[in-house]
């Protein structure tokens, strides 16, 4: 049995909308399937609706990807197995994506300045549709687009890296207010690919506020990294999760769903 229990939609930054997400899942004979977008769940009920409707084979789990503050790092954690109504979690989520549209005009306004003009509206055609989670990879994109690159990483490291020239930070919850949102909404919380943390004493922190698992599984972990991150789990009495991190982007392995999909006996979230 395979699982996934990390992958985008077009409601955040991955390029495949929600529904055509589950059907590759199916047709990669995904049995589990995580949706975690960035700040935002819309996309579990839409997915939802596609499994039912063309009676994909396939379970969901609503998903949502959180992005913490946590010193000069960037923490990923995901709630995992959530309630997307729980009236809280809505909120906060509400909040943060607001906010990641307000730092676009910011990131534009910086931008300028280093000599390249973008319209919002250029980003937010990047972003697509019923995207709620707007951010530096449609900046990027759109970057790319008015010819300025030729590819989204270039921007990133030249100018949208953490603090960067054009890089401007947003509204994000700490750890343990993230911690809190997806026990609040039943779920698991989860640190999502540990490998990308510079400061791994955050782990340690994390195990101390409650967090449930680690996503010990992970396409850019090397093999030592998983068995690190296992035993890790097994020490401080924490599950063991694995995702790919999908987005469908081109240049961003894995660009196709399921070739990083993950026995489910390797895994042990319930
Ligand atoms: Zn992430
Ligand atoms: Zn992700």
């Amino acid at each position: 049995m395979l699982v996934d229990f990390h992958c985008h939609t077009t409601v955040s930054d991955g390029v495949y909308t929600p529904s055509e997400v589950v059907r590759l899942a199916a047709a990669a004979k995904i049995s589990s399937l995580a949706i975690t977008d960035h700040d935002a769940v819309s996309g579990c009920r839409e997915a939802a609706a596609a499994i039912k409707r063309e009676k994909l084979p396939l379970s969901l789990l609503q998903g949502v990807e959180f992005s913490i503050e946590a010193g000069e790092d960037e923490v990923h954690m995901l709630g995992l197995a959530i309630d997307d109504q729980e009236p809280r979690l809505v909120e906060r989520l509400h909040a943060f994506s607001a906010d990641r549209e307000n730092r676009v005009y910011k990131i534009l306004a910086k931008l300028e300045k280093l000599g390249y003009s973008l319209t919002p509206e250029e980003v937010f055609a990047a972003a697509g549709d019923g995207a709620q989670a707007v951010g530096r990879p449609h900046v990027a994109a759109a970057l790319v687009k008015r010819g300025y690159f030729n590819y989204v990483y270039e921007v990133f490291d030249k100018l949208l890296y953490n603090n960067g020239p054009a890089y401007v930070s947003h509204l994000k919850p700490s750890l343990k207010e993230a911690i809190d949102l997806t026990h609040a909404a039943k779920g698991l919380a989860v640190i999502a690919h540990p490998y990308g943390i510079s400061d791994q004493s955050v782990l340690e922190e994390a195990a101390r506020l409650g967090i449930d698992a680690i996503e010990a599984y992970y396409p850019q972990h090397t093999p030592e990294q998983v068995k690190h991150y296992k035993a890790f789990a097994r020490r401080h009495g924490l599950k063991v999760s694995g995702g790919s991190d999908f987005h469908g982007i081109k240049n961003k392995y894995p660009h196709k769903l399921g070739v990083y999909a993950i026995s489910a006996e390797l895994l042990n979230l319930w």
